[in-house]
């Protein structure tokens, strides 16, 4: 008999740009098997370095009307985030955790609001030590004008406020303990009874 797989969970992450977000979520995944990233489809353009297909899907603002739009599937949430479309294939996260696999969004306040309205997610959101260091970080990035800088710390703010909807607050200050913050969270949510699958064998009681 094939045992039923459980659905993986889906976290949400957040964090004002600039925070380390990326950084934190590279270092978790490296040595956190079972868990996957969801690449996001954006109209923003590439920053240098980075991969269509595997940092985001770049698309024009048409491609992204055209999936937002599209029906049953289109997007899980979408958003504009500092003058750019953002938005979550709902297919492809609903074909990851139907495999077991535990799914990270990194997505943006408002998106978080449309996960939590629409499924049951693990939800944190990353802070930075201090609005001052956070705009260092995103000078230091190098990846950004100055304008979109500004644009960027002014949003910070507001994002901050949100913090509160949030079950899990992560201060990334020293990037190690950010990091271990982050597992020890997504190991203790794999562990919660009606997750843990091992677990259950073992007491006796299936998945249901
Ligand atoms: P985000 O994905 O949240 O926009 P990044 O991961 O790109 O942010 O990080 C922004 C910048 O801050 C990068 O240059 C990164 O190396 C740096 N950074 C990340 N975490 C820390 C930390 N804990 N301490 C100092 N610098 C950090
Ligand atoms: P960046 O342009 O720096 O990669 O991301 C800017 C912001 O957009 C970040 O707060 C990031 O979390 C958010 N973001 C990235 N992908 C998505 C998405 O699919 N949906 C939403 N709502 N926000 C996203």
């Amino acid at each position: 008999m094939r045992r039923k797989v459980a659905e993986g969970m889906l976290v949400v992450l957040s964090a004002p740009s600039g925070c380390g977000k990326t950084t934190l979520l590279k270092k978790v995944m490296a040595d956190l098997p079972g868990l996957v990233f969801s690449v996001s489809h954006t109209t923003r353009a590439p920053r240098a370095g980075e991969k269509n297909g595997q940092d985001y899907f770049f698309v024009s603002r048409e491609e992204f009307a055209f999936i937002r739009d599209r029906r049953p599937s289109g997007f899980l949430e979408w958003a504009e985030v500092h003058g750019n479309l953002y938005g979550t294939s709902r297919q492809e996260v609903e074909r990851q955790r139907a495999a077991g696999l535990d799914v990270i969004l990194d997505i943006d306040v408002q998106g978080a609001a449309q996960v939590r309205a629409a499924a049951d997610p693990v939800t944190v959101f990353i802070a930075p030590p201090s609005l001052d260091e956070l705009g260092r970080r995103l000078r230091s990035r190098g990846t950004e004008d100055e304008k979109t800088i500004a644009l960027r710390l002014a949003g910070a703010e507001r994002e901050m406020r949100a913090a509160v909807d949030y079950e899990y607050l992560i201060v990334n200050d020293d990037l190690d303990e950010a990091v271990e913050s982050l597992r020890c969270v997504l190991i203790g949510e794999r562990l919660r009874r009606r997750r843990n699958r091992v677990g259950q064998q073992v007491v006796g009681f299936e998945l249901h």
